[in-house]
């Protein structure tokens, strides 16, 4: 291990935000990448928002996809750290895409809306967190609006998402009042202004709460402040960095994104309580980070949606060793030698002349459809990592052709759009209809016009009923053939060829869960 790359290494924070639209991710983002100095960027994340907002056609979200993959990963540069944040698409572009985001991080910013606390994208995208035991910071937003009381908020967290909260920061006052919050751990108070523009808060610092100088400044609001910093120490929940890192408790902050209030104070603590990249399991061992041989996987596909350009971009997360352009790599699944010239090295400011990357980073890598997600590039040992895995599908839709002449275009464009990852495909035992899944309803529009297009294939989809799916294994063979002998109506085999029960409703998947305990039910499957 070289002492260049461990210090690339640990200045590196990938991570990405989680909540539920309208929380306020946008704003947050925007400011963050104030800080980094990416002020431009800044300007084009809203000015995508609003575009997509006025319109809900989806030929003109078309048009706008060559404009996200700009802002699909942020990088900037904070306080000596190389920050990676990844989008999150949220609103129509909720997606498959959106959890296998979170599996190629190493952290996340959960932001809540104090009005409404846990919401349901919030409760979904929280799950997939849970998977790798991700550490997650929180960012309670909203403080200038009147809210739900804070402890009320840390309460509906703990509960819902199952995550201890430990408060580093402290509201005084709410909507109309806020006041400020205190800084639970470096008794510093920060007065509450709206700033929109400017960068930098000075916080003020009291050695003691009982400082009778706060009174000048909160009047009768110092009181209720001593009174609930009291009850939370007695009560509430002290900061521990390695539960953090463990994912078990989430150190909170509380401010307004929207005016920049309490967005440095989190940033600042972010990346020094931040993990850097860690070790990523694959099929044979785990690839640390500061191994010097290079590795990465492909965790996501976009497909460029200009007809002139057919070409896909494929992001890899580095998972070890040093990038350079046009570095010559294996391409294991095809077992080919590939040379990695085109690449973007994902900027949110125009830094120009970056050649590298690290472990952490994130590379674009444009390519005719030959790479799927999953895939796994290194220049030496041959390995596959795994963790980057399909997410059972929460919407269904059975395809209909209206050309029947076609059923092998039908096929063909579904199978490669379903290895590209935009959706999920599933042929019946019983029958041969083709069954979609999908995470986001948007998805089956976006599969029926580009198989328009890309196949000229016209095709249609229409509800069936299916509510859910699980993909099925058993290490008892007689079970699990006993098993597809009864459930033979409701079982189908996905895109690589992996078993899966389609249940009509929860109630018949928990009748099936009981009725064969041997039988393994999972909701996410490995790529092959
Ligand atoms: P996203 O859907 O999570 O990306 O949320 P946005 O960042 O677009 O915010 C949703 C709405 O909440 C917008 O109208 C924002 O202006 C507003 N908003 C964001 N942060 C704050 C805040 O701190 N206070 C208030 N009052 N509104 C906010």
């Amino acid at each position: 291990m070289s002492k260049a790359l461990a210090r690339e290494v640990d200045k590196r924070r990938t991570f990405g935000i989680i909540s539920h639209p309208d929380a306020g991710k946008t704003t947050l983002t925007e400011k963050l990448l104030l800080y980094g100095g990416a002020i431009q960027m800044a300007g084009s994340v809203k000015s995508r928002k609003a575009a997509r907002h006025a319109t809900s056609d989806w030929m003109a979200m078309e048009q706008e996809r060559g404009i996200s993959v700009t802002s699909s990963v942020m990088k900037f540069e904070y306080k000596g750290h190389e920050v990676n944040l990844l989008d999150t698409p949220g609103h129509q572009d909720f997606s498959e895409d959106t959890y296998r985001v979170l599996t190629a991080v190493d952290s996340g910013l959960l932001v809540i809306d104090s009005a409404k606390g846990v919401e349901a994208q919030t409760l979904k995208l929280m799950d997939v967190c849970r998977l790798r035991n991700t550490p997650i910071v929180t960012f309670i937003n909203k403080l200038d609006r009147d809210g739900l009381d804070p402890l009320d908020v840390m309460a509906d967290i703990e509960e819902h998402l199952k995550i201890e909260c430990a408060p580093l920061t402290w509201p005084i006052g709410m909507g109309q009042e806020f006041k400020g919050t205190w800084n639970i751990y470096k008794n510093e108070l920060h007065l509450f202004s709206a700033v929109h523009e400017g960068k930098t808060q000075e916080g003020l610092v009291f050695n003691d709460v009982n400082d009778p100088r706060l009174e000048e400044y909160l009047g009768e609001y110092a009181a209720q402040l001593r009174d609930e910093l009291e009850l939370l120490e007695g009560a509430g929940n002290p900061f521990d960095k390695e539960r953090y890192l463990k994912g078990e408790q989430t150190p909170v902050f509380f401010g307004s994104a929207i005016n920049n209030f309490g967005v440095q104070e989190m940033l600042d603590a972010f990346v020094d309580l931040a993990p850097a990249p860690k070790s990523r399991p694959t099929t044979t061992r785990e690839v640390s980070p500061y191994e010097t041989d290079f590795s990465g996987v492909v965790f996501k596909i976009q497909a460029n949606m200009d007809k002139n350009h057919r070409d896909r971009i494929a992001f890899m997360r580095i998972c070890s060793g040093k990038f350079t352009r046009g570095m010559k790599v294996k391409h294991h699944r095809l077992g080919k030698d590939f040379t990695i010239a085109n690449a973007t090295i994902f900027m949110a400011q125009d830094r120009t002349g970056v050649e590298e990357a690290y472990a952490g980073d994130i590379i674009g890598v444009h390519n005719h459809g030959t790479i799927k997600i999953g895939d796994t590039f290194t220049t030496k040992e041959e390995l596959k990592f795994i963790g980057i895995p399909n997410f059972s599908p929460e919407h269904f839709r059975r395809v209909q052709l209206k050309d029947p002449m076609k059923r092998k275009q039908l096929q063909k464009g579904l199978e490669q759009l379903a290895e590209e990852g935009a959706v999920q495909l599933f042929r019946p035992i019983a029958n041969s209809d083709y069954i979609l899944g999908a995470v986001g309803i948007l998805q089956f529009d976006v599969i029926v016009h580009r198989l328009k297009e890309e196949y000229s294939v016209n095709a249609l989809y229409e509800p069936c009923m299916i509510t859910t799916a699980r993909w099925i294994s058993s290490e008892d063979e007689k079970v699990l053939a006993d098993f597809k002998d009864y459930y033979r109506s409701d079982l189908a085999i996905d895109a690589e060829g992996c078993l899966a029960y389609l249940a009509p409703n929860p109630w018949k998947l928990e009748s099936a869960q009981e009725r064969y305990s041997k039988v393994v039910f999972s909701t996410t499957r490995e790529i092959r």
